[in-house]
């Protein structure tokens, strides 16, 4: 069993680094932006109570998101692994993580960051906005303020792993080969 954590501001590749990452390695790839996604376009009762903040680029409540990564986690008993991609993003999240692989004998064996600048990282964003359809994507304030949720919010969360000696960086700018190449490099270090 092997649990990864995909760590980095958005845009930083973390989706597209995951696609690629979960075939190579035999992962579940579980993104909590894509299954708020899929909630909102259905309309479910999560959906609904989660559209608020992400309209606005706000991290949705703690306890929500907790809620929901488990059940996600609950629906494959049977992996090898996950690829956690947007979860954690707070250290209640980290917390929660924990205790819950840990309840099943599982753990995360490592957080691996994809770095890079905020300015590369607005105008991907923008670029994506123009195809994805994503609201959160098309409006700069939108975008700046998930930068200041992740500041205040995620960026702790360094510390949390580096304290636990699970923490990893990569260079995020380059091609998407040469990025896959660079979290693999750190991949099969700790397997
Ligand atoms: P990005 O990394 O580009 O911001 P995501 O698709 O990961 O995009 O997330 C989109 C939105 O979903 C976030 O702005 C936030 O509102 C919500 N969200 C996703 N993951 C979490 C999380 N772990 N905790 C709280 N909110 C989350």
């Amino acid at each position: 069993m092997t649990n990864i954590v995909l760590f980095g501001k958005p845009g930083a590749g973390k989706g597209t680094q995951a696609e690629f990452l979960k075939t190579r390695y035999n992962l579940t790839h579980i993104s909590t932006g894509d299954v708020f996604r899929y909630n909102l376009k259905n309309e479910t009762a999560l959906g609904k109570e989660a559209k608020e903040y992400m309209d606005r680029g706000d991290l949705v409540p703690d306890e929500l998101t907790i809620k929901m990564l488990q059940d996600e986690v609950e629906k494959h008993p049977d992996t090898n692994g996950f690829l956690f991609d947007g979860f954690p993003r707070t250290i209640a999240q980290a917390e929660a993580l924990d205790r819950f692989l840990e309840s099943k004998g599982w753990k995360v064996n490592a957080t691996i960051a994809l770095e890079a600048d905020d300015e590369v990282l607005v105008q991907r964003l923008l670029e994506r906005g123009k195809t994805s359809g994503r609201k959160d994507d098309q409006d700069e304030n939108l975008i700046r303020n998930r930068y200041v949720e992740y500041n205040e919010k995620t960026a702790p969360l360094m510390d949390y792993y580096q304290n636990q000696y699970k923490f990893y960086a990569v260079n995020g700018i380059g091609s998407i080969a040469e990025i896959t190449e660079r979290l693999s490099l750190v991949i099969d270090k700790i397997n």
